[in-house]
């Protein structure tokens, strides 16, 4: 029975393959990677969410001057002869922005948080701490040296990496660049990325659906998860599974992109052509089939300079791919320096069930926390690659190992954030 239904069917006679681990995909993936080489000066108020190219040093140091972390006194504790109390007139006052003066004998400075210390002063003891009384404070306690001083360079000594290169420009990193007072960054260029969704199905949203279409999830998904500022997006829209077509669009994409990321057409079916019309045009495969579930029907390759990302067409296999390989493969080709992928560690709320062989991402809910310790989460026990809806209502990815076949209610999950 099988012989004859195969042979009218070639997409059925196709190597299954080995499958690799998602790890070892990752690896090889990142191996084709080389980072873009462009690069542009930018200000640093133009540069948020960009990735540097050369560490940002500190050519003086941080603070760049002994200064009070409260509002007080500056005195010196030489001036506190003979056993407390001590009095001391307030001979001058400091706010912050005045250039510091000296501080005279057997005198206190009035002071206010981030001004600079007078000269010879060598503690700050709080307003709280002391009795004002007129023109003269009274102590009752010894304060310690050093005292409420923000020492100059103990932030960052002069000379030193604020920021190193391959990271990306967020908040926290441009207030430690703006602090060293540098108005100008060197950034790598934006990953050009193009998007091209396959699949004769496909209609835009906003289109009627005639009966067999569907409207198209992928490329909306694709655009907003390359919304970001190190990528420079273009959209080829959906094509139909019409060979020609895609070639001349996958070779065109792969001449003006360095990372090109299609989706479908790269499973086993007879409408399936992305990965032999890649081949055919010179492309190399590195990765095509991964132990992961969803997206096993995962293509890695290169064509010239551009990489090429395939992704499965099943929305949220889609999703999962780009998750696990498709995004650090994009960071690694922007210069970004690895980090992994954010995760922790969730209890399950009821028993599931796996089959064993692929490791396994499943969209979860958080379903609470009852007293401190790990959150619960909700896995549905069918989440079927199509379930885009699910997809949308989940907090996060839970990951099943590929060698487990059913847990328990309370285990310990792995649990990637969205
Ligand atoms: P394929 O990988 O091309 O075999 O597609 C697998 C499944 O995903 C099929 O049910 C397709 O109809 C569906 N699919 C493919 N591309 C998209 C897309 N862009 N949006 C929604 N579903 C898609
Ligand atoms: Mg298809």
């Amino acid at each position: 029975m099988n012989r004859p239904l195969r042979a009218a069917f070639p997409g059925a006679d196709a190597p299954t393959g080995e499958l690799m681990p998602v790890e070892t995909a990752l690896a090889r993936a990142l191996a084709l990677v080389v980072p873009v080489a462009r690069c542009e000066r930018l200000a640093l108020a133009q540069a948020t969410g960009r990735v540097l190219a050369q560490a940002v040093t500190a050519d003086r140091p941080l603070p760049p001057f002994d200064n009070a972390a409260m509002d007080g006194y500056a005195l010196r504790l030489t001036d506190l002869v003979e056993p407390g109390p001590w009095t001391l007139p307030v001979a001058a006052r400091m706010r912050a922005g005045d250039a510091p003066c000296p501080l005279p004998r057997a005198a206190a400075c009035r002071i206010l948080t981030g001004a600079a210390l007078p000269l010879g002063a060598d503690s700050v003891i709080a307003q709280e701490a002391v009795s004002r009384e007129g023109s003269v404070i009274v102590l009752e306690r010894r304060p310690s040296p050093g005292l409420n001083i923000r020492r100059s360079g103990d932030d960052l000594p002069a000379g030193s990496q604020i920021v190193p290169a391959g990271r990306c420009v967020g908040p926290r990193e441009a207030a430690a660049i703006a602090a060293a007072g540098a108005a100008k960054v060197s950034v790598r260029a934006r990953v050009r990325t193009t998007v091209l969704c396959t699949g004769s199905e496909l209609v835009a949203p906003g289109q009627p659906l005639a009966p067999g279409q569907i409207w198209d999830a992928n490329r909306a998904m694709l655009n907003a998860a390359l919304d970001r500022a190190w990528i420079a997006p273009a959209d080829l829209g959906a094509l139909p599974d019409d060979p020609d077509r895609l070639s001349a669009t996958l070779i065109a994409a792969c001449q003006r992109s360095d990372l090109v990321i299609t989706t479908g057409g790269v499973s086993v079916g007879d409408e399936d052509h992305l990965t032999r019309l890649f081949t055919d045009a010179g492309g190399r495969n590195d990765v095509l089939k991964l132990a992961m579930k969803p997206g096993k029907p995962l293509t890695i390759g290169r064509l010239g300079r551009a990489l090429w990302l395939g992704l499965p067409g099943n929305p949220v296999a889609a999703f999962v791919a780009w998750t696990v390989i498709g995004l650090p493969l994009a960071a690694a080709l922007a210069g970004l320096t690895p980090t992994s992928l954010p995760r922790t560690f969730v209890q399950l709320s009821a028993p599931l069930r796996h089959r064993p062989g692929r490791c396994e991402y499943r969209p979860a809910r958080l379903a609470g926390q009852c007293a401190p310790g790990p959150a619960f989460v909700d896995c549905p026990d069918s989440p079927g690659s199509h379930r885009v809806a699910l997809l949308a209502q989940s907090d996060g990815l839970v990951r099943i190992p590929a060698e487990v076949a059913e847990m328990r209610a309370g285990d310990l999950i792995e649990f990637l954030p969205f």
